[in-house]
């Protein structure tokens, strides 16, 4: 059996935090490493991905959920890209490779960037994201969630296991149906918890869930672990350890920056 993991590089929603009342769950935004055998992954591109370990060896596919700031502001200076010699694919929702280029020169590029990311010494590949598909032995399939201006929930299925993304993610009965088959037995579902339900009653319509649903989503689906992800800047290690005491069911966990999940 190869290696099929998950290591959590950014789980912060919105904009980083730092701090030391961020310190053990962690302060930069979304991105989390997926390792299947040889094949390495990005889920999103947020300020975590500057920590990614070196691993010069393999191609790096990252898989960009939507194109919302926090899940691609790390990828600038995403030390892989300035490496000559070196190649990296980037995929985001567009409706074809050209439109994948210019969603992402229309954020790396002046005024707001030096220079475009395909200028950088290494190669960048930059491709629509057309699901499904397969990326070396891994299969990527999505479907389309809830939230401003859309996101996609992507599944990564590797010898017989996967994993659900669901990130940027708001209830709705239909599309929370489709997520429950969606996500049927899945071995990891990673599901935005950013709210209690208390403030989602405020911010409904920002596009963000809370752990109840997430506990909902995983009874129905048979999900066999859940991180819940995306936390809200203003909650603090303090918060996050308290809503995970009240968690009714084992095997579910607030995300803790640099935690690695075997599957
Ligand atoms: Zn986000
Ligand atoms: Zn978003």
């Amino acid at each position: 059996m190869n290696r099929f993991s998950l290591t959590v590089l950014g789980t912060r929603g919105s904009v980083t935090v730092s701090g030391k009342e961020y310190e053990r769950f962690g302060g930069m935004t979304s991105c989390y490493l997926v390792r299947a055998g040889d094949q390495v992954l990005f889920l999103d591109a947020g300020a975590g991905i500057i920590h990614a370990p070196e691993m010069e060896e393999s191609e790096p596919a990252i898989l960009i959920s939507h194109l919302h700031l926090d899940h691609l502001v790390g990828l600038g200076m995403y030390p892989r890209l300035s490496k000559k010699g070196r190649c990296t694919k980037i995929y985001l929702p567009a409706k074809d490779d050209d439109n994948a280029l210019a969603e992402l020169d229309s954020l790396y590029s002046p005024p707001y960037w030096p220079c475009s990311l395909t200028d950088y010494s290494g190669t960048l590949e930059v491709h629509a994201l057309n699901l499904p598909m397969k990326i070396g032995e891994v299969t990527v399939e999505g479907m389309k969630g809830n939230h401003p201006g859309g996101s996609i929930v992507m599944k990564l299925s590797y010898e017989g296991k996967s994993i659900v993304y669901a990130t940027d993610y708001e209830y709705e009965r239909i599309s929370f149906e489709r997520l429950k088959e969606f996500a049927k037995d899945c071995d990891l579902l990673l599901y935005d918890a950013q709210y209690t339900e208390e403030e989602y009653e405020r911010k409904k319509g920002f596009g963000h869930s809370t752990a109840e649903k997430g506990i909902e989503l995983m009874n129905s689906c048979g999900a066999k672990r859940m991180l819940l992800v995306h936390h809200d800047p203003q909650s603090k290690d303090g918060e996050l350890d308290r809503r995970e005491l009240l968690l009714p069911v084992p095997n579910v966990h607030y995300a803790r920056e640099n935690e690695e999940i075997l599957l």
